[in-house]
């Protein structure tokens, strides 16, 4: 018996949303909210019939933490998952604490005009003490642990499938499999297809800005950073082929050099197409990517914010999407004192993904982790209070739901390595 708000009713909330409403059992109240409650309606309209959750809906703009609050307040949830974007962490949270209750998102909390004077210092700051030069990092959030821990409430940070289920799979490998791990390569391979000369497969103005930031990694206590793109690698994947792929920044690689200190090396890998690659670098070149306001005939457009409106809605590519995800972790370490090798991963398929719930692989992979780890805080599966990440908490119980509600994992003990 459980009432929960779910903010956002993008391509990746509207998965969520479908997987919640298929264990009524459990969420047995939701209600859906965003900026645009036409999305919520309609939503909610189809999966009435179809589940015994008790399906509400409400206009929020989640940028003013009163409107959220009011919200909670009215609506009395036990749990709130941010599935908007991650310019709305902060001021969720921030409502959470208010209105006492827990938090769950999906990406870590990056601030949408990255020129504003206050944050660009810290901003800067940051850069130099750490080493990376990504907009986004852990630290906003972290910095909720103790105010979370007073309250008794509990957030969970970043429950999609990167980050998310692979932090859980690098917690699986810890208590299973090693007792040291010297190295973990993240590789995040999308093999679909959908037919467009270019789209982003889950929100553009979030995806583009993490792909043309330069790429970083984890080595022996440090980052190392390197121009965007400028580390590729090709590996042959399960069910996928042989893809290129590049070294890119990502927010779990922050979170576990914590939860594995041992670890000397900590990459992560995205496959990307030559068509995509040069449409990004040519959209870059001529400023589309920027997120600085500039005057048109009248107007302030956000060039970034204008693309978005020009390219395919990701929540639109479902039933033309064909081809398989595998994504996944390979480590190398030590366990009863003899080397070894594993690798850990999931293969999804798009077109089968859309049969059950609407939508490509992207959006499923990130939306059905979502789901688990609300269905993990409310059984009390996960319940402690503070801010935590996915590595931080025991993933069986957590991975067996992945297993059981669409995303299985499977393992290989004599994994290609990635050089
Ligand atoms: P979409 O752009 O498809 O959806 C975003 C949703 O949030 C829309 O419904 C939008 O409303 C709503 N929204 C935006 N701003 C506000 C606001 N101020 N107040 C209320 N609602 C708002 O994004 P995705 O579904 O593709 O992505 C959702 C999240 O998932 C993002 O944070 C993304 O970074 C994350 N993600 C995480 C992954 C992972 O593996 N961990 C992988 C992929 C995505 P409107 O309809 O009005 O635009």
């Amino acid at each position: 018996m459980s009432r929960v708000l779910i903010i956002g009713c993008g391509g990746v909330a509207q998965v969520a949303i479908r997987k919640c409403v298929q264990l009524s059992d459990v969420f047995t109240d939701i209600c859906i909210a965003s900026r645009t409650k036409t999305k919520c309606d309609a939503l909610a309209k189809e999966l009435a019939p179809t589940t015994k959750t008790n399906i509400t809906t409400a206009q929020v703009d989640a940028d003013h933490k009163e409107e959220v609050v009011a919200l909670i307040q009215s609506y009395k949830p036990e749990l709130v998952m941010n599935i908007a974007l991650p310019y709305q962490d902060l001021t969720i949270m921030d409502a959470c604490l208010e209105a006492h209750v827990n938090y769950l998102d999906t990406a870590n909390y990056e601030p949408e005009d990255i020129e504003e004077p206050s944050w660009r210092a810290a901003y800067e700051k940051r850069c130099q003490e750490k080493g990376f030069s990504a907009y986004f990092d852990y630290s906003y959030q972290w910095a909720y642990r103790q105010k979370f821990a007073d309250a008794g409430l509990m957030a969970l940070l970043g429950c999609g499938f990167d980050p998310g289920v692979t932090q859980a799979y690098c917690a699986y490998a810890k208590k299973h499999e090693f007792d040291t791990i010297d190295t973990i390569d993240i590789l995040d391979c999308n093999g679909g297809d959908h037919g467009y000369a270019f789209a982003t497969n889950f929100n553009p103005e979030v995806n583009l800005r993490e792909v043309s930031a330069p790429g970083s990694y984890w080595e022996d206590g440090h980052w190392v950073e390197v121009p965007a793109m400028s580390i590729k690698r090709e590996y042959n994947f399960e069910e996928v082929g042989m893809k290129d792929m590049y070294l890119l920044h990502h927010e779990e690689i922050e979170s576990l050099a914590n939860t594995i200190p041992e670890a000397k090396r900590i990459r992560f890998f995205m496959t990307f197409g030559q068509s995509y690659l040069d449409h990004m670098r040519c959209l870059e070149d001529i400023g589309m990517l920027s997120t600085t306001p500039i005057s048109f005939e009248g107007q302030e457009i956000v060039p970034i914010k204008f693309l978005k409106a020009l390219l395919p809605d990701p929540a639109t590519l479902g039933p033309r999407t064909h081809g398989k995800t595998n994504i996944g972790c390979i480590f190398t370490g030590e366990k009863d004192g003899e080397k070894k090798t594993y690798a850990i991963y999931n293969i999804c398929d798009h077109q089968a993904c859309y049969k059950e719930v609407k939508s490509q692989a992207i959006s499923y992979t990130t939306g059905v982790p979502a789901m688990c780890g609300a269905l993990m805080m409310l059984t009390g599966k996960w319940q402690k209070p503070g801010v935590y990440t996915v590595d931080e908490l025991n993933p069986d119980p957590f991975i067996a739901a992945l297993d059981q509600y669409g995303l299985p994992h499977r393992e290989n003990h004599h994994p290609n390595l990635v050089d």
